[in-house]
């Protein structure tokens, strides 16, 4: 019933919104009661087939009448981040105001990477990353920009790095002596980004870790010696708060200090564990990060918006503008104070979606300290998990947990924990996930879902035995 001329049918619009608030409600109402299956999709050819999609995509076919039921199959086949048992992996259930944000975004387009195409979420952009340089403690002249993902983030940050460490990198390309020091356990968008830069992946030098995958300070100097000695100097140092696979946290203060003895570049990924800094009681975990030269900070993780929206944070702001425009750096330090109407020398996109809106509206109603609580309350209850955990004979856990990701396994058979994990798929009552750390492999729970509670646990922990049992 679309209108011929291609305007709205104001009432088709408002027919699907009715449809689509009514199933989505239903369907985070019944996820988080977690009184239906928690997951394990069919195998790809048969879901196309499921949902019709070839025939849809070709023909259409789709109106008001139909949208209804098929949308009930879409839902059914998409994960329940708001369930209890969905404990895999680190992407939020998101919160209601960010929620409303993407519905609204979707209509009206907002893509506000020059201010006069979307003034109001520009707007909420800026005052979002004036509010995180400020919560990372940083001084007067930090500044940043928010970005599509915790990966594309770790680029740009690496970008900047490298124009300050090499400035004629942008018109000549770069000599082969840049590196890069990064624990083996750093997030693989830095490897990558090294990669992409161009200065090779072998640039990457490994930082000695200990049993946890944590950086060891004191094995600094040598590495810094590895890294000269092949002929190299150091672009940026990478530490993580926290670390994906382990959810531990590098001792920031130690690393941050050698960094500043030696002038390096201190990168800190906090793509998972920033929004920490929200809560009085876990905010020492990012204890040295004041002294960081970058951080990035998702916020489709622990800020509960849906995905994607991450920001890239400098110390010193001007040197993100710089990383695009080497050669008017100067210019662009000049006139640093004056932010101007245009994110665009800031970021790799040039059409952007209003990540600040998403990200800005959960701050707007549940408040600096709601936020906070949101996270205090995920980071004790795995606190509380690893309690449950050790104490059943059979489980161990890695260490005690920092954050919302707890490693453990049942006995210590690395194939034992695969078995496990892909049975308890196949049982759709549980979805979590695995690692290895330091050469052992472990399953992995990340507690998103504020239904996740005890009960969870202990249920999961008896699934495993039966079905260790049974195998
Ligand atoms: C999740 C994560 C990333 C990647 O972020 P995306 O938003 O998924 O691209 C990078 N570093 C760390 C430490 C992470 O936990």
């Amino acid at each position: 019933m679309t209108d011929r001329t291609g305007r709205w049918e104001i009432a088709e619009y408002e027919r699907l919104a009715e449809i689509a608030i009514s199933a989505v409600a239903r369907y985070v109402e019944e996820s988080q009661a977690g009184d239906v299956p928690v997951g394990s999709p069919p195998p790809l050819p048969e879901l196309v087939e499921r949902l019709d999609l070839r025939s849809l995509v070709r023909e259409g076919g789709l109106d008001a009448e139909r949208f209804e039921p098929w949308l009930g199959r879409v839902l059914e086949h998409s994960v329940r981040l708001h369930h209890p048992a969905q404990i895999a992996h680190q992407v939020g259930a998101p919160d209601v105001p960010a929620a409303i944000v993407d519905l609204v975004h979707g209509a009206i387009n907002q893509p506000m990477s020059i201010y006069e195409m979307g003034p109001a979420a520009h707007a909420m952009e800026r005052v979002v990353v004036d509010w995180m340089t400020e919560k990372l403690g940083w001084p007067d002249g930090a500044g940043g920009v928010l970005t599509h993902g915790g990966s594309l983030a770790n680029l740009t940050v690496l970008l900047a790095a490298r124009a300050a460490a090499a400035p004629d990198a942008w018109v000549d390309g770069v000599d082969g002596t840049l590196a890069v020091l990064a624990p083996p356990s750093t997030h693989y968008s830095v490897r990558r980004s090294v990669a992409m830069l161009g200065l090779g992946e072998r640039a990457v030098v490994d930082l000695e870790v200990d049993e946890y995958e944590r950086i060891v300070p004191a094995a600094l100097e040598d590495a810094l010696e590895r890294c000269r000695a092949s002929g190299h100097r150091p672009m940026a140092l990478v530490a993580a708060a926290c670390a994906t696979s382990t959810g531990l946290h590098d001792d920031l203060e130690a690393i941050g200090g050698f960094c500043r003895e030696h002038g390096i570049w201190f990168h800190v990924d906090a793509a998972h564990g920033a929004p920490a800094l929200l809560s009085p009681a876990h905010r020492q975990l990012l204890r040295g990060i004041e002294h960081a030269d970058s951080a990035i900070w998702d916020a489709h993780k622990m800020m509960r918006t849906s995905a994607l929206a991450a920001a890239v944070l400098l110390r010193e702001g001007w040197r993100l503008e710089a990383a695009f425009r080497q050669r008017a750096a100067y210019l662009i330090y000049e006139d640093s104070d004056d932010a101007g109407p245009s994110l665009l020398e800031r970021q790799v996109e040039c059409t952007k979606a209003p990540l600040g809106m998403r990200i800005f509206m959960n701050l707007a109603f549940r408040g600096e300290e709601g936020v906070g609580r949101y996270v205090a309350e995920r980071y004790d209850k795995t606190l509380r998990f690893w309690e449950l955990i050790e104490a059943r004979p059979g489980f161990e856990c890695l260490s005690r947990p920092e954050s919302n990701i707890l490693c453990f396994r049942y006995g210590r058979d690395p194939e034992l924990q695969i078995r496990l994990r892909e049975q308890l798929l196949r049982g759709r009552r549980f979805h979590l996930s695995s690692t290895e750390v330091n050469g052992e492999r472990w399953l992995r729970m990340t507690v998103t879902a504020p239904a996740t509670g005890e009960e969870t646990i202990e249920e999961l922990l008896d699934a495993i035995e039966e079905t260790a049992a049974a195998a």
